[in-house]
Parts: C-alpha cells; structure tokens; sequence
C-alpha cells in the first residue's frame, strides 16, 4: 500500500444522553473515516480520539488530510516524516490490514459498561453478561461496590479514571485484591502520578496513562485502545514480547473502526474479555452495524463499499 489514493469523512455522533468521560460529560463525538485505494484493494480505517488521551487532535489530522489532497503516498511520506499521530497511524494500519480483518471470524467475550450510577446494571444481567465495567468516584463507598457484588455474581472491573488521591487508591488497592470478583482497578490516580510505584501492578490496571507502546514498563494490566495505540504491526511486536494482561477497549467507533479493533483484539491469546459494550448508546445514525450484547463478533460478508457510500 504505497502508490494510490484515499479519501476521508468526518462524521457526528451524538449520544442519546450526556456520556461520562475521564474528561467529563460529552454530548457528541466527532470521528474522520478513511478509505484508501491502492494495488492492494480497497481498504477502510478510522480516526478515533477519545476525550482525556493527549493523542493528535482532528483538526490536526484534517490539516494533513486535506494537504495530502488525495495522494496516498504523499499522505504515507506526510506521517513517516512526523512524530506522534497514534490515531491516524492506528486507521492507516487498518486500511493496510482490511482484506485480512474481514477475512477471520472474531468471536470475543465483552464486557457490559454501566453507567456512573449503575442503574443500567440490571438490563446488563438480564443481557447475559458475565463481567461489567463501572466507573467509581471519589464519594463511591465499598459497601456500595458489596451491594453490586450481591446483586451481580459475575465478575467486575471498577474504573476511577484517574480521580483519586494516594490515600483512597491504596485503600481502593487493598479492597479490590481482597475481592475475587473484582478483576481490577482501571486507573486510580491521574497519567504520571508517582504514587503507582507504591500502589504495585496486582489488579491495578493502567488506561490513560497508556497511549502506544513506547517506553511502557507497567507489569500489571494495561487497557489496550487498538484506535489510539499507533501503528498495529509495532504494537503486534511489542505485544509478542510482553507477559502482563491485556485489555481491549473501543473508542466508540463506528463500524469501520470496530470491525478492526476487534480484529487486533482478535490477536492477542490473553482472552480477556474485551471492553466493546458501547453499541446502542448513539441516536440511530446507522453508523453501528455489529450486534451488541456479551459476544462481540466482527461482520461477516458486510458491503463496506454501500456502507461508506451511505454515510452523509
Ligand atoms: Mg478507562
């Protein structure tokens, strides 16, 4: 894939209701979809920020986009000559891999997502799922986590995004290894806080203070955004030499970007099951293709070209 053309969108997606990030709440999301033509076929990438990850912005990458001006390997020579861009690294890599991504069937067990108050716990029970993610806060209690341990047998994974101070983290810390129900705690303390090394890796997992590969020496879990992560093929080699777990988790793309995600995800032998619950949380905007619900599977026989043809 040197020679050729792409082409781009830059879509809207609109949450049915205010979402909560480590950034705060969000009401819309803004993602480029890419399509690249070249001798070895058609192949589709997206570009995926996620509020509260320092990665390139989309105003940057419509900036080298628009100056490639449809030339593909003027846009390859752009990025190579560049520092950073993990996003648009990551939808190239995509584009570069597509007849293969759409080759595998992907069967992955997801994890559900409940929202900050957990009122969705329920629907996600009653869904089949095994393990459900929640976000925590400063003022949630353990006896409100032991209340969610009694009403849900599964397992659970509780996300801080990085909201709290050392004190609560090493109580946080203390609860979570004592609980067998409880995988881990995703992010305790904000990107760069020295308090980690105190803390120690057992069952503390690292999010936003992972972007790519690069000079990551966490040994506990570390969630993995396969849209955020940079170049797949750098990532696939760094994988193969790591031991701790890993943890993949969607960026809330559309069906472009998640049929490739879940494709890297696909790779890894760890088997955990992946953070993908985020179908149905958009107004209908017939950009979600998958099926939601526990198993997270690719698209078979999908008509990716109709698809690209009807986004407006
Ligand atoms: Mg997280």
């Amino acid at each position: 894939m040197k020679e050729g053309f792409f082409d781009f969108k830059l879509v809207r997606r609109r949450f049915k209701r205010p979402f909560l990030t480590g950034n705060g709440l969000i009401d819309v999301i803004d993602r480029i979809l890419l399509r690249t033509q070249s001798d070895q076929g058609t192949g589709y990438g997206e570009i995926a920020p996620w509020p509260g990850f320092p990665t390139e912005s989309l105003p940057e990458v419509l900036e080298i986009l628009r100056a490639a001006q449809g030339n593909l390997s003027h846009l390859l020579h752009t990025v190579e000559a560049m520092r950073g861009l993990p996003c648009l690294r990551a939808a190239l890599s995509s584009c570069r891999h597509w007849d293969a991504i759409n080759q595998l069937p992907v069967t992955l067990l997801c994890a559900g997502l409940c929202d900050a108050t957990a009122t969705n716990l329920d629907a996600k029970i009653f869904a089949g799922y095994k393990t459900i993610k929640l976000k925590i806060r400063p003022e949630t209690t353990f006896a409100e986590i032991d209340a969610l341990l009694y009403r849900f047998r599964g397992q659970l994974r509780l996300d801080a995004n990085g909201s709290l101070d050392l004190t609560a983290a090493r109580a946080w810390a203390e609860f979570v290894r004592q609980q067998p129900r409880i995988d881990y705690l995703e992010q305790p303390l904000p990107v760069g806080h020295a308090g980690y090394a105190s803390l120690g890796p057992d069952k503390i997992a690292i999010d936003e203070s992972f972007l790519t590969p690069g000079g990551v020496t966490w040994a506990g879990p570390i969630v993995v955004k396969p849209a955020l992560v940079g170049d797949w093929d750098e990532f696939i080699t760094w994988r193969q030499a790591r031991q701790g777990p890993l943890i993949y988790s969607s960026t809330f793309e559309t069906a472009i970007g998640r049929q490739g995600a879940l494709w890297l995800a696909n790779h890894d032998s760890s088997n955990l099951p992946v953070g993908f619950d985020t179908l149905d949380l958009f107004e209908n905007d017939a950009r979600d293709r998958h099926t939601p619900g526990p198993v997270a599977e690719n698209l078979a026989n999908f008509d990716w070209e109709k698809f690209w043809l009807d986004l407006t």
